[in-house]
């Protein structure tokens, strides 16, 4: 009903679009810019565990203002969880295209509070449109977080980094022993959280850990 009076829009040009569950036409979704492996890699040497991820892979290059601005935006407050499937299908072909090969798939895990707020984890969504992609199983119960990570600003870049590794925990470590897993966040910005992630998912037994993400912010 909604769909008649308010058509899906595309959030790039505007245009109708017939599945109300993609923020974006196809044409729009080919043209926004990618982002380079080279890129990726150099802001990940920055890292203090720059070699903690195998891959990783980041489909497009955040635009205040713009498309992918929206779609992030929508996707994380707009209570349209959905949209993460189809992004999910486009950032799978980037990880295909890229050589990546995954066992399991696991998203950047919310903290609980921030969960029940907002009612769904925006990697989530992103993760379970991989995992249909790539025909690989998806969980939710292995990564988690069990508290909050305190505010980063007055941190040091080292303090940081153990603030932010000390936040992750792995349950069920059988379901990640000597595979090789996929780690899947929304936005990258220094990529300390993913690294941490990999680090504790690495120690708890992972073969190795490889990382997607809608996109690249910052510089
Ligand atoms: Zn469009």
């Amino acid at each position: 009903m909604l769909d008649v009076l308010y058509p899906p829009q595309c959030l790039g040009c505007g245009g109708r679009l017939p599945d109300p569950d993609t923020p974006l036409c196809h044409r729009c979704a080919h043209r926004l810019e990618r982002v380079t492996a080279a890129e990726v890699d150099e802001r990940l040497e920055r890292l203090p565990a720059p070699d903690a991820l195998a891959t990783c892979t980041v489909l497009w290059r955040f635009d205040a203002g713009g498309a992918v601005q929206r779609v992030q935006h929508r996707l994380k407050y707009g209570n349209r969880p959905r949209y993460g499937h189809a992004l999910g299908r486009w950032m799978a072909t980037a990880y295909r295209d890229a050589g990546g090969r995954a066992d399991l798939i696991l998203p950047i895990p919310l903290h609980r509070a921030r969960y029940y707020e907002r009612g769904y984890n925006q990697s989530t969504m992103l993760a379970e449109g991989i995992a249909q992609s790539l025909d690989v199983p998806c969980r939710e119960d292995v990564l988690l977080r069990p508290r909050a990570t305190r505010s980063q600003t007055h941190l040091s870049r080292e303090d940081r980094w153990s603030n932010v590794a000390a936040a992750f925990a792995v349950e069920h470590p059988e379901a990640i022993a000597g595979r090789r897993v996929l780690l899947v966040d929304d936005v990258l910005t220094t990529g300390a959280t993913l690294a941490a992630a990999a680090t504790a998912l690495t120690a708890a037994g992972a073969a190795s850990v490889d990382a997607l993400a809608l996109a690249l912010a910052g510089r």
